[in-house]
């Protein structure tokens, strides 16, 4: 039976209708408010989840990692469960098509089960046994022994460019609950209907897996309010956040003023450099241009790894690439943005790129209706690379940049700011440039990538996705992949304590049948 949406707030595991002020979704399409109206979170009950979810913590972080595992397996079921609801209020609020957000679901699904395959794999609870030696002189070594605890509850803010797999039941929830950490998600109101029925999809298993409501909460309302409130509340020990440099900054700052300061792992912006070197050039321009103009145009360039500068020698293929790039762009038509401010603030960063130094490589149409932007692409040289063109456009507006010299392409890549990703064009002939590269690379970014494009992060154990200020606000992590959960996790050191009150990961007897390293050797269960 199809049932009518409903939005509202998830409180220490249950729906509640909200006593906030009254919001409207909007269409993505044209703006126009969409039923039903829904209520932000009231700061009373905002005080119940996060009261809830200081309670839950202890009862939560106690629990073994199968219960864990299952219950992320149950989230996964029960979103698959409403999958056909989601996409269909999916494409109204994001203007995204309906395959994009069936792949997104799968994505984020598979993220769930990832983490259950992390907590019963168990190297993430870092378990570590150095025995006592009674008899080392001049004194004797105590036993100790390591493992990695929670953090607290993690507030995590959806992102608009994810409605699924970087929002309410994304990589930052499913990290911080297999951790250990229960979570309240500030949902992103480009979104609400999406973050009601995934919140939903959480409560169910919350219930089904016999854990405390306080596991999970959802709130409404604006960021400044709410979010802001979040942040600063004692009761939250670390935050996910994936948005804007203003947004991320903001929160950072809200943290670090606390009383007791806390973690944010905040992903913002990102231009992710692709780098053609000369012979990459001359071999295969042709393939270079159309996956170029792809990967910028796809999803409308609302990735945060999309390829916001091109930098390309200044030869005759490197003409030809471009002239080949002008005329893919020309046929390419724009698509819905996310939501009316995010297009709004891709024709300022558009109309910033206009008034700069640059040429127009080519532009294409504007989609249908009036948040459809066409996508375009700008050209300028590399000497007048600096602060007016470093900033992410959001959005498929690309800017290709021209070398003269591998000293100036050296040049202009160790003076880029911090990214997310950096990719390498590269033929057999161009592995001497590419090796001097390499480490000024290394210390830009997050991802490394070889002749392939940067849109598409693979979900597994070994990615990263993070990367130096401002692509993310700490560049130690990554928020996708099986890495993720370090951010919620803590070391603790047990000096001496009697082998009956150890915690099961460092025991002897290893009942968790984790992967522990006794006196420096991994020994495997
Ligand atoms: P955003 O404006 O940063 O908002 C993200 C979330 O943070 C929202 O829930 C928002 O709440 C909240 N927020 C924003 N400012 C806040 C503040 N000062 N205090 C507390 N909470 C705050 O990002 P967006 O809506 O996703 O998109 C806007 C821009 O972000 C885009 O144009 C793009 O430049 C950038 N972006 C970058 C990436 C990336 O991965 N690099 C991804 C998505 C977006 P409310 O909106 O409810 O107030």
């Amino acid at each position: 039976m199809e049932r009518t949406l409903s939005i509202h707030s998830i409180i220490a595991g249950a729906p509640v209708a909200g006593s906030g002020e009254e919001i409207s979704a909007v269409a993505a399409f044209d703006g126009a408010p969409l039923e039903p109206a829904y209520r932000a979170t009231s700061p009373e009950e905002f005080e119940r989840a996060a009261s809830a979810a200081a309670d839950a913590f202890d009862v939560y972080r106690a629990t073994d990692h199968e219960t864990r595992a299952a219950f992320l397996e149950r989230i996964a079921d029960a979103i698959e469960a409403r999958g056909a609801e989601i996409t269909e209020r999916g494409v109204v609020e994001t203007g995204l098509p309906a395959a994009r957000l069936e792949n997104e679901r799968g994505r984020t699904t598979g993220q769930l089960r990832l983490f259950a395959a992390v907590l019963r794999e168990g190297s993430w609870a870092g378990a570590r046994i150095d025995r006592a030696l009674p008899d080392r002189a001049p004194a004797p070594r105590p036993d100790l022994r390591r493992r990695l605890v929670p953090l607290g509850p993690v507030a995590v803010f959806g992102a608009s460019n994810f409605p699924l797999a970087f929002s309410t039941a994304g990589g930052d929830t499913a990290s911080a609950l297999a951790a250990g950490c229960p979570v309240i998600v500030k949902a992103h109101q480009g979104h609400p209907g999406v973050a009601s029925l995934i919140g939903d999809a959480i409560a169910e298993a919350v219930e089904a897996s016999g854990l405390p409501g306080g596991v999970f909460s959802q709130v409404f309302g604006s960021g400044r309010d709410i979010g802001q409130r979040l942040v600063a509340d004692p009761r939250i020990g670390a935050v996910g956040f994936t948005g804007s440099r203003a947004g991320g900054l903001s929160l950072v700052r809200t943290a670090q003023q606390r009383p007791v300061p806390i973690p944010v792992y905040a992903e913002m912006s990102s231009i992710n450099p692709v780098v053609v070197l000369p012979a990459a050039v001359e071999a295969d321009g042709g393939a270079i241009a159309a996956g170029y103009v792809d990967s910028l145009t796809l999803g409308s360039g609302q990735f945060c790894t999309n390829p916001g500068i091109l930098v390309v020698p200044r030869s005759a293929a490197g003409d030809e690439l471009l002239g080949r790039v002008a005329e893919l762009v020309r046929g390419r038509t724009g698509q819905t943005m996310l939501t009316p401010g995010i297009h709004s603030a891709f024709r300022e960063g558009v109309d910033a790129r206009r008034s700069a130094d640059t040429a127009i490589v080519g532009e294409g149409a504007p989609g249908e209706g009036p948040h459809a932007p066409a996508p375009i692409v700008f050209e300028a040289d590399a000497a007048s690379f600096g602060d007016a063109l470093a900033d992410e456009v959001f959005g498929a507006a690309g800017l290709v940049l021209r070398y003269d010299s591998a000293e100036q392409l050296h040049g202009l890549v160790a003076g880029l700011e911090g990214q997310l990703t950096a990719t390498v064009f590269a033929a057999e002939a161009d592995h001497e440039v590419a090796r001097g590269l390499l480490p000024v690379l290394e210390r830009r970014v997050g991802r490394i990538l070889f002749n392939g494009w940067p849109t598409g992060v693979e979900v597994t154990w070994t990615m990263v996705h993070g990367g130096p200020f401002p692509a993310t606000s700490d560049s130690r992590s990554t928020s996708v992949g099986a890495a993720a959960i370090e951010r919620f996790l803590r070391p603790v050191a047990y000096q001496n304590v009697p082998a009956g009150l150890l915690p099961e990961v460092v025991r002897d007897d290893n009942p968790w049948g984790v992967p522990q390293r006794v006196d420096g050797g991994i020994v495997l269960p």
